[in-house]
């Protein structure tokens, strides 16, 4: 086969594989013609039951005191370099199957951890939100289940195929650890640039306090929306400074590196999703055990404020029955009669 019969098959196979890759769906972005709201069309399950994120409220938790903080193992030791890349949606970073999840009735290990964030306009960037409230950004570390599952795709759409640590990340100080990753995102600029970089400690990347979180049953946040994810969104936010939350904002782009329009890669969060018939148990009794006093409270004193309203009312009809037992009527007196004693 000549070199140049080689160079049209290569090309053949190239727009077949582009082909197959837009017929199956797989093809999507936030906004546009494939944009969140029209996931559904491609990706049937996006539309479907069990979906996230969603926004904690209040009203949904419940507090269960044989959740066990979140343990981990071997997130401080990691040595070998990690690859960091540019997936068109996320800068994300392959994380070692030496690092899991212990506390969980499966081990749940490590595949990768990517961000979602917002905008120099729009500030707010994470998926899940508390009551509304919305942070500048938020980071997922993906496991999967590998008691019984041997990878990441054979997982990711099995009903216990995968838990998902969320973490809040706000606006504060400068952050050394996520430094670590940050400043590498101007060598995966583009879409699919890929770099290797250092080792460093990943359990410094969580938040302080493992034993306080939120966990609920949902979904990829992104197509195929499988709902396979075990979620658990700690209560408390890492902090990134202003400087590094704007490098996340502006040096990535979800195209190529030779497409002709460049499209900054932001905003690349999903809205909150229906809730449906699920709860949130929560690990952490303050704050949710206060506001169910305060509902209880207030349900308590509308009923004692009902109750004697109505003994009022039941009352005051009593004796105004009585009174009028010993009223005796008399016609009422002709106005010019009235009149003349004014
Ligand atoms: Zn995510």
């Amino acid at each position: 086969m000549t070199r140049r019969c080689l160079a049209i098959l290569l090309q053949c196979l190239h727009v077949i594989a582009l082909t197959s890759a837009a017929s199956d769906g797989s093809k999507w972005s936030y906004t546009g013609l494939e944009g969140k709201y029209d996931w559904p069309k491609k990706h049937p399950y996006c539309g479907g039951v069990s979906q996230s994120p969603i926004d904690i409220r209040n009203e949904l938790l419940q507090y269960d005191p044989t959740l066990r903080p979140v343990e981990v193992r071997g997130y401080s030791n990691c040595t070998e370099p990690l690859t960091l890349i540019n997936n068109g949606h996320s800068v994300k970073m392959s994380l070692p199957s030496t690092m899991y999840i212990s506390s969980l009735p499966h081990r749940y290990s490590a595949a990768q951890l990517h961000l979602h964030w917002g905008s120099t306009d729009h500030l707010g960037g994470s998926e899940h939100t508390i009551n509304g409230k919305q942070y500048p950004a938020e980071m997922h570390v993906v496991h999967f289940n590998s008691d019984k599952y041997s990878n990441l795709s054979t997982a990711v759409d099995k009903a216990d195929g995968l838990a998902v640590l969320g973490v809040f990340i706000d606006v504060g100080a400068f952050n050394p650890v996520f430094d670590h990753i940050l400043s590498h995102l101007g060598s995966v600029r583009y879409r699919d640039q890929v770099v290797q970089i250092p080792a460093f400690n990943i359990f410094n990347l969580l938040p302080e306090r493992l034993d306080e979180f939120y966990r609920y049953d949902g979904s990829l946040t992104t197509p195929p929306c499988y709902p396979s994810v075990l979620w658990t969104v700690f209560r408390n936010p890492v902090r990134i400074s202003q400087e590094q939350l704007l490098s996340l904002q502006t040096v990535l782009y979800s195209t190529y590196v030779n497409e002709p329009i460049s499209l900054k890669m932001n905003q690349n969060y999903r809205h909150p999703q229906e809730i449906n018939e699920r709860h949130v148990v929560v690990s952490f009794r303050d704050g949710v055990i206060l506001a169910i006093t305060l509902a209880a409270v207030l349900g308590a004193v509308l009923i004692v404020a009902l109750i004697v309203f109505m003994l009022i009312k039941k009352r005051s009809k009593k004796n105004n029955q009585e009174n009028n037992k010993g009223v005796i009527y008399k016609p009422a007196a002709s106005k010019e009669e009235d009149a003349s004693k004014v």
